[in-house]
This record gives structure tokens, C-alpha cells and sequence, in this order.
């Protein structure tokens, strides 16, 4: 399965759509999602899926997964399917949020979370009324930051058909349901090394080259501005990503490291004995 999996790593961040290597060079810069020193060297190990130091052997996680989950050292567990302190859920948001900022940009109207498509039970991330100039219909969004390694990759050697599944799945839960209510369904998938879907990119090329058209550019102006935009939003997006991914290993394992500390300590007969006194 390791093999497997060391397989899936290398194409997502070696194929022709990658962009998972813009953090690298955006580290040491003021206002980008700065890492400590720390947090590079845990996204590096994620990165390259080598073993991250700094979580410990043979540990069980204290999630509420039944059966309990064996802890990968690898940090796939603590970015994935874990379910505590919302670690996955955090990095989700940020980059929900980051892309209602590119929508807003535009000068499009956005609702993060909507409720209206609730007694559906749907859920999307984004609605946005209108795009100006560029979509007639309102559009809801829905963010997806996948694994490399998931149950929906059949090829580990293909990470677009990996990114492809992920965006099927989402189609098939929201495309029919918001066409009904009059929206347009984009899904925006992620992988957690940065890697994305190719659409999404072409989706914030053409809103913005429809943006720098309406003020007035030619479209070389346009196209150069526009490629910029898209260029400094999806480096943004990538840092977000690792920052979130590199917060998440290292907090769940020092948690878990205080944890077992904590309980260590909770034994002690001196920590114990004021308690006893009490009870008396
Ligand atoms: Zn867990």
C-alpha cells in the first residue's frame, strides 16, 4: 500500500497542470502565509511523503474514528480523515474564503455558505448572483481540498483523473439540483499538495480577462493582466494550503503529545493527592 501511495505523491506534484510547487519561493515573504522554519520542514515531508520527524511511532489517534486509526507518520490521517479539532475543515474554509475574494475582485456579488439550497440538504461553499459581463445565470461554487491518496484515484500514476473523479462526484451531487433553481454548478478542487483541477484556473482567467476588457484594455493588456491575477491568487491559494497543512500535522501531534503527557502526569500520586484530600 506504501508503494501505492509513494506512487500517487510523485505525479501530483511532477504533471503538466501543477502548481503545487508555488509555496516553495513564497516562504520568506512578509505577508504570504509565512511558515516558521518548523512548518517548511513538515510541508517539505508531507511534500515528498517521507516520514514528518516530528510525529511519533506507533501511536493511535484520539479521534473519534471507530476503530481507532493507527497514525501515519506521513501526516495523511492528521490532513484527511481525521476528525478532530476540524483540521481539514479549517483548511477548507480558508480557501473558500480566498476564493470569495477572487469572486469579489471582479466586482461579484458572494454569499459564503448559503442556506437557501438547505431543505435540499445541500450545501454549497459559494453563491454568486452575478458575474458582470461574463455569466448570466448566478453560479454556486462548491470547495473540495482532496488527498493524493483516496479511495476515488484508480491510476496513483494519473493525479488529473484523480482530480477528475473528485469533480464528478460533486456534478453528479449538485449539477442537476442548482440547474433546477437557475444556478450554474462550478466544483473547485484542490488537491492537498496544491495541485488543482485545470478549470478552475481557466474559470479565474476568464473572469478576469472579461474584467480588464470591460475597463477598457486591449486584449493583450488584458490577457497579461489577467494571467498575472490568476498567477498571484493561485500562489496565494497554494500557501494557504500548505500553511493549513503544516499547522494541522504539527498541532494535532503536539496535542496528542500533551495528551499523553497530561495522562502520565494525571497518574502521579502527588498531582492526585490534593483531589483525594478533597473527597475525604
Ligand atoms: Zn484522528
Amino acid at each position: 500500500m506504501n508503494q501505492v501511495q509513494d506512487l500517487a505523491f510523485l505525479p501530483s506534484i511532477q504533471n503538466d497542470v501543477d502548481v503545487s510547487h508555488l509555496w516553495l519561493n513564497s516562504n520568506p515573504q512578509k505577508y504570504w502565509e509565512r511558515c516558521s522554519v518548523k512548518e517548511f520542514t513538515t510541508n517539505l515531508h508531507y511534500r515528498y511523503h517521507l516520514d514528518i520527524p516530528y510525529i511519533p511511532n506507533n501511536s493511535v489517534c484520539d479521534c473519534c474514528r471507530v476503530p481507532p486509526i493507527r497514525i501515519d507518520r506521513k501526516g495523511s490521517h492528521f490532513l484527511g480523515n481525521c476528525n478532530r479539532e476540524h483540521m481539514a475543515g479549517h483548511r477548507h474554509n480558508k480557501i473558500r474564503d480566498i476564493f470569495a475574494q477572487v469572486l469579489s475582485d471582479v466586482g461579484a456579488q458572494t454569499i459564503t455558505e448559503p442556506a437557501q439550497f438547505l431543505y435540499q440538504g445541500l450545501k454549497p461553499d459559494i453563491e454568486t448572483l452575478v458575474v458582470p459581463g461574463c455569466y448570466d445565470s448566478p453560479i454556486t461554487f462548491d470547495i473540495r481540498i482532496t488527498q493524493p491518496t483516496t479511495p476515488l484515484r484508480k491510476d496513483p500514476r494519473n493525479a488529473l483523473n484523480h482530480l477528475r473523479a473528485n469533480e464528478r462526484q460533486k456534478n453528479d451531487l449538485y449539477s442537476h439540483p442548482m440547474n433546477e433553481n437557475g444556478f450554474m454548478f462550478i466544483p473547485i478542487i484542490f488537491e492537498s499538495l496544491g495541485n488543482m483541477l485545470p478549470e478552475v484556473r481557466s474559470f479565474m482567467f476568464k473572469i478576469y480577462k472579461n474584467y480588464y476588457n470591460d475597463r477598457g484594455e486591449s486584449n493583450e493588456e488584458s490577457t497579461m493582466n489577467a494571467m498575472r491575477k490568476v498567477r498571484f491568487w493561485l500562489k496565494k491559494t497554494v500557501c494557504a494550503i500548505n500553511k493549513q497543512n503544516s499547522t494541522g500535522n504539527l498541532c494535532r501531534t503536539q496535542n496528542l503529545i500533551n495528551k499523553k503527557n497530561f495522562s502520565r502526569q494525571s497518574n502521579n500520586k502527588f498531582r492526585d493527592k490534593p483531589h483525594m484530600i478533597c473527597t475525604i
